[in-house]
């Protein structure tokens, strides 16, 4: 198992903050900090990944003001702090204001999407938040001047360039060219806005935006680009001859890791399902995905209630786990509280772990769910594998209501799961066709044609291991008979699919080989 890295200290512009890191860089810095808490195993944080090391890359000359920084809640040291932070979700932006004094969890990044641009203009919207107590020293002004203050500029001798970026309200190009220049010395860069038409003409602004240039020894006028572009002007401005980057005193980076992942591939195979893959999605949805709540009550405790009832009930595993799951219904059932502290649900696995020497593994395993690298499949893989597997399992307990097993699933994903745009897919899914469900088969074969519907959406994304593309499953190698040929397309055959679901998800296609 182990830590997978999205992101490289030291190679990647995105500064890379860990548990140990991230309170002293975010707490009383001369920066403003724009942190991604993420987890490796999301298959939207991979698919953001180069979104946010292009963004980082964008706005490296900015680090002096805000900085864009990355922190993976999947490493397990760090699931302390994400806990500390209220992270529940990934991925999570969150931004830090310069000098703050006491712990804050940080604002959320609020947007309406997540493009490259539109977090770099909220970049500039939140330095424009600061107080003028409290702004990154090394930010420049990003208000825009008044007339008043751009004839004063110009008549003052400040033996640098001044450059004035004029502009329509609520053009960002000013403010990003200011923020460009930052590391630059001999020049200093404002913006104006364009509302005083007469104005424009005496300096002989034909439109805008545009950029106004008054030279070290006096003269000036407009700087001629080709295009009326950010990265033009900000080209411009950075070769004028006696502008030189400065070296800015910056906290240094880590260094360069040294991966020291071992990664031991296990042979296994395909057409079974292993015990170790079962239980280290258990682990980590107990001890690492619920942790991340610090208490749980209502709705949410209502759901941990009902699913650790069918876990408790369904789940094949090896008797000491499946004793510890009863314990844990029971204790869930008897409990008379309405909020209960997560610490309390850890202590009572984890101690009666020690007392009994009941036993559900205490680090992830994979073998059916290994990725060819460490942050492809696992744990999301693993959640699947249980699902299907509690679905097949239904027994006449659940009689009564063939969708019972499904909707506690349901509304776990959308509760709990980390991956916070899958459930929410997920939970449009169900919406979508969950009432079609009559029977306990039906249940099933809902659970599969769902993740087929998922497995399409996902085809060619960056979270798909090449060793294990998403295609339709089974595949006919695994199962010959789901598959024939209706009028020369390949088509299901339900039937046929429902018994190979029912074998396939079996107990008796569990292997524990690999168990911890
Ligand atoms: P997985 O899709 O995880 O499948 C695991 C195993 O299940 C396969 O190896 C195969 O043995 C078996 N299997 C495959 N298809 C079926 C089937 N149709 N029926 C029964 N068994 C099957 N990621 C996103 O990026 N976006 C999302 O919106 C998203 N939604 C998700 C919703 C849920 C509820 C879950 C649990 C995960 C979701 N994921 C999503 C993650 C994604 O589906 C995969 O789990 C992840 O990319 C790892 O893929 P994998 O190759 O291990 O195969």
């Amino acid at each position: 198992g182990g830590a997978a890295r999205l992101y490289r200290a030291g190679e990647d512009a995105v500064w890379v903050l860990d548990s140990g890191s991230v309170r002293g860089a975010t707490a009383n810095s001369s920066a403003a900090w724009l942190v991604q808490f993420y987890s490796s195993w999301c298959g939207h944080c991979i698919g953001y990944a180069p979104t946010w090391r292009a963004l980082a890359g964008d706005v490296r000359d900015w680090a002096a003001a805000i900085r864009v920084a990355a922190l993976d809640c999947a490493e397990e040291k760090n699931q302390e702090v994400c806990r500390t932070y209220d992270i529940h979700f990934y991925p999570t932006f969150r931004y830090f204001k310069a000098f703050t004094k006491a712990f804050t969890t940080g604002e959320n990044f609020k947007g309406p999407d997540r493009e490259l641009r539109t977090v770099r203009q909220t970049m500039i919207d939140f330095l424009q938040n600061h107080t003028e107590g409290n702004r990154p020293p090394a930010c420049p002004p990003l208000d825009p001047l008044q007339p008043s203050d751009v004839l004063s500029l110009i008549d003052s001798r400040g033996g640098h360039y001044v450059a004035v970026v004029f502009e329509s309200n609520g053009s960002y190009v000013g403010r990003e060219v200011i923020l460009d220049l930052i590391p630059y010395e001999n020049i200093v860069v404002s913006r104006a806005l364009d509302g005083d038409a007469a104005f424009l003409e005496t300096l002989g602004i034909p439109s805008v935006p545009s950029c106004y240039l008054i030279h070290p020894n006096g003269s000036r006028g407009l700087v001629n680009v080709a295009k009326p572009l950010r990265s033009f002007f900000s080209s411009y401005l950075k070769s004028l001859p006696n502008v030189r980057k400065k070296s800015l005193l910056l906290p240094e980076k880590p260094n360069k890791e040294e991966n020291s992942e071992v990664m031991v591939w296990r042979e296994f195979d395909r057409a079974k399902l292993y015990m170790a893959d079962l239980e280290s999605g258990l682990h980590y949805l107990l001890r690492v995905e619920l942790a991340t709540h610090r208490s749980l009550a209502g709705a949410q405790l209502k759901t941990l209630r009902d699913f650790v009832t069918v876990v408790a009930k369904l789940f094949p595993g090896r008797p000491p786990v499946r004793k510890l799951l009863e314990m844990l219904q029971e204790w869930l059932a008897s409990l008379p509280l309405d909020r209960i502290p997560y610490s309390a649900i850890l202590d009572l696995v984890n101690n009666q772990m020690r007392i009994s020497g009941i036993f559900l593994t205490n680090h992830v395993k994979w073998v059916g769910c290994q990725g060819s690298r460490p942050e492809l499949r696992g744990y999301p893989c693993s959640l699947w594998k249980l699902f299907h597997t509690l679905t097949v399992q239904a027994h006449p307990c659940f009689e009564d209501d063939p969708q019972a097993v499904l909707q506690t699933l349901r509304r776990y994903v959308h509760t709990f799961f980390g991956c916070k745009e899958c459930g929410e897919h997920f939970e449009a899914m169900a919406q979508e066709s969950m009432d079609s469900v009559k029977t306990r088969d039906q249940a099933v074969l809902w659970l599969w044609s769902r993740h087929n519907a998922v497995n399409s959406r996902l085809a060619g994304h960056l979270s798909e291991d090449p060793k294990f593309p998403k295609v339709p499953w089974p595949t006919p190698d695994l199962c010959p008979a789901c598959h024939e040929e209706i009028k020369g397309l390949d088509s299901w055959n339900e039937g046929q699919v429902l018994v190979f679901l029912k074998q396939h998800y079996s107990s008796s296609n569990l292997i524990d080989t690999y168990s911890a």
